[in-house]
């Protein structure tokens, strides 16, 4: 996935662009900054490679998802469903707030489960955010027309499935608005940096003021631009954009090594026959940045991940004991530990997690692998990979 194992003259040209001018903000300095425009020009990028009206880069990824659910007017005690396997800034960002996340079961796509989306619904629902785990979706269409029915706003985050395809759609551009990072271990990095894109010229405006201060970005006069309403400073600077734009512009390269890497782990892993696949769901495309196996059992899946490590197949992630990414060690989360208190609203909405459990989740998270695909391995390299992986999972067998 880490697009920064591929950085080179292209990010250095760029970079050195801005360095030359030392304008190193986004907006204004129009004379100083010899037609450097990074951050526009890489959100015109996203544009083009996504075939979306709009595009707003901000500082980070967590950034982009706060401000995609700000601009769909998600905030206090609202409901937002989310899967119970992800990064923890899926509910950082409906915290920061001061919504709720409900967080329901993932099934064999390792995302949403349908059915559990559907029971999660109640009056307080405003969004429903899929997170498209590991390079993957969940069954957007059917997510889309739970939307559609009761009226809710379908927000992608699609932070690991950058270059992803649903139905021939750019995954992030199937909802109504959808986040991308680029933070130094994503797909294309920016050192820090993440971006909001939709096709709703309304909730483009609506970013474009609230990354900003809410500033309205109209004449060239910074201190006399009106405030429309509240916003924040989520800005991504010129710098951190210009690594972006290089990047960007190679991406459909390092999809094309991360598949042809992938293909070979794959096929070497399908002579298994106790290996299963991660389902991906009909009409959609992974970004293959990741490859996720499911194993037997929790025992031989825990035993598998131990010998990976002692014998060198680095990379390879058993979400289940991991600390980021899976409710099970959630624990700042379950007994809400804060630095500051939070409203009734949301410390009441939490009181669920206390006593539910996800055993449908634990069951496909504990047999699950997801093994990093990198961009720099050698051919020679991924099938002696592809070997050792064989070898380690038929003897713990
Ligand atoms: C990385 C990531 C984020 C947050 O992105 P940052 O740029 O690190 O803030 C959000 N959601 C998911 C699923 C991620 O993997």
């Amino acid at each position: 996935m880490p697009g920064f194992e591929l950085f080179g003259a292209l990010e250095r040209k760029e970079v050195n662009d801005v360095l030359d001018n030392g304008v190193l903000m986004r907006y204004g300095f129009d004379g100083m900054r010899n037609g450097h425009w990074k951050a526009r020009e890489l959100e015109l990028e996203l544009q083009k490679q996504f075939r979306v009206k709009h595009a707003q880069l901000v500082s980070s990824g967590t950034a982009a998802v706060s401000m995609s659910l700000a601009i769909a007017g998600v905030g206090a005690g609202d409901e937002v469903i989310m899967p119970c396997f992800t990064f923890v800034a899926s509910f950082e960002a409906i915290l920061m707030l001061g919504a709720i996340p409900i967080l329901v079961d993932i099934d064999d796509t390792l995302t949403l489960d349908i059915e559990e989306v559907k029971k999660s619904i109640s009056l307080k629902t405003k969004a429903i955010m899929p997170v498209h785990m590991c390079g993957s979706m969940a069954n957007l269409q059917a997510l889309k027309s739970i939307c559609d029915t009761n009226n809710l706003f379908l927000i992608e985050d699609a932070c690991q499935a950058i270059g992803g395809t649903y139905q021939g759609i750019p995954l992030g551009s199937y909802g109504d608005v959808g986040s991308f990072s680029f933070d130094f271990v994503k797909t294309i990095t920016c050192g820090e940096g993440g971006a909001v894109i939709t096709n709703n010229s309304k909730l483009a405006l609506c970013a474009d003021h609230f990354s900003d201060h809410g500033h309205d970005h109209q004449g060239h006069d910074r201190g006399a631009e009106l405030h429309p309403f509240l916003g924040y400073n989520f800005r991504i600077s010129e710098l951190n954009a210009a690594v972006g734009l290089a990047q960007l512009r190679r991406l459909n390269d390092f999809i094309g090594i991360q598949k042809k890497n992938y293909t070979i782990l794959r096929e070497a892993l399908s002579q298994i026959p106790e290996i299963m696949f991660r389902t991906v769901p009909d009409g959609g495309v992974e970004n293959y940045s990741f490859l996720n196996i499911f194993l037997p059992n929790l025992e031989i899946t825990r035993l598998v991940s131990k010998a990976f490590k002692e014998e060198g197949v680095d990379g390879c992630f058993h979400y289940y004991d991991n600390h980021w990414h899976y409710i099970r060690k959630w624990e700042h989360l379950k007994e809400l530990k804060t630095l500051y208190p939070v409203s009734l609203d949301v410390s009441k909405g939490l009181e669920y997690l206390k006593n539910k459990s996800f055993e449908q989740s634990d069951y496909f998270i504990g047999r699950n692998l997801s093994c990093l695909i990198k961009l720099s391995w050698t051919e020679a390299e991924v099938i002696d990979r592809a070997h050792k992986m064989a070898q380690i999972i038929k003897r713990m067998l």
